[in-house]
């Protein structure tokens, strides 16, 4: 099995490479690579291509939240909001970004020196970096909110990228939460924070478990079903 490419060529590229992208395949090569050497590049990675054929196609039947590309005036998902992105430039060598809450804008400052094909995958790696600190600040007040009422006191924090779960409590209280969360509502948040908290007590899912969540959230069931429902969709994250 083959697949249809099409060539762009950049005096920037100092290598050939592939773009695997929804609609197409993009060889990326500086401009003295021949036709040939391109053709004998492309069958040379048929088994990177098919996977990563797989994997853009797989998103996209998912349909993912997220845009596509990231380049200015896209929404990004955001706990209950679509922020707009806002694209600039600036002299500095890294990619500044900032939230104007009023205006449910995100400003991204990149750097001049940054080629236009690089754009968009460097916003996407610091929209992940933004929402992770955005992810620590909101469950650690969250956190503080829930952990009187009962006791339930973790060790730690920690934010991390999951694919299968939103959350995890471990044997010494130390809480796990996926950042991915931040593209969900901000309810579904609080109660998988809820719901690590309350493993401190019970380390099982019995019924003791759920009638602690429901003492903390009592419409909790939305959130859970919220969750059960569009999840995929969020982990496929941005
Ligand atoms: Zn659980």
């Amino acid at each position: 099995m083959s697949f249809d490419y099409q060539i762009r060529r950049s005096t920037r590229a100092k290598n050939t490479r592939l773009v695997v992208k929804p609609d197409k395949i993009e060889v990326v090569a500086p401009p003295h690579v021949s036709e040939k050497q391109i053709k004998a590049f492309v069958a040379q990675h048929q088994d990177w291509l098919r996977q990563a054929v797989q994997r853009v196609t797989d998103k996209a039947s998912v349909n993912s939240l997220a845009p596509s590309e990231y380049r200015d005036g896209v929404l990004v998902p955001f706990q209950d909001s679509q922020l707009l992105l806002n694209l600039s430039f600036h002299p500095a060598k890294t990619l500044k970004v900032h939230h104007l809450v009023s205006d449910d804008k995100l400003l991204v400052k990149l750097p001049i020196s940054l080629a236009p094909e690089q754009h968009s995958d460097h916003i996407r790696h610091a929209l992940s970096h933004w929402m992770k600190r955005q992810a620590q600040q909101q469950a650690q007040l969250m956190i503080e909110k829930h952990a009187p009422r009962f006791g339930l006191h973790p060790r730690s924090l920690r934010i991390k990228t999951q694919k299968s779960r939103w959350g995890s409590c471990g044997p010494n209280n130390d809480i796990n939460l996926n950042w991915l969360l931040m593209l969900a509502p901000a309810a579904a948040l609080e109660y998988v924070v809820v719901h690590e908290l309350c493993h401190i007590k019970h380390k099982n899912h019995s019924a003791a478990f759920w009638q602690l969540v429901a003492e903390h959230l009592p419409n909790y069931q939305q959130q859970r079903h919220w969750l059960k429902q569009h999840g995929a969709r969020v982990m496929q994250g941005l």
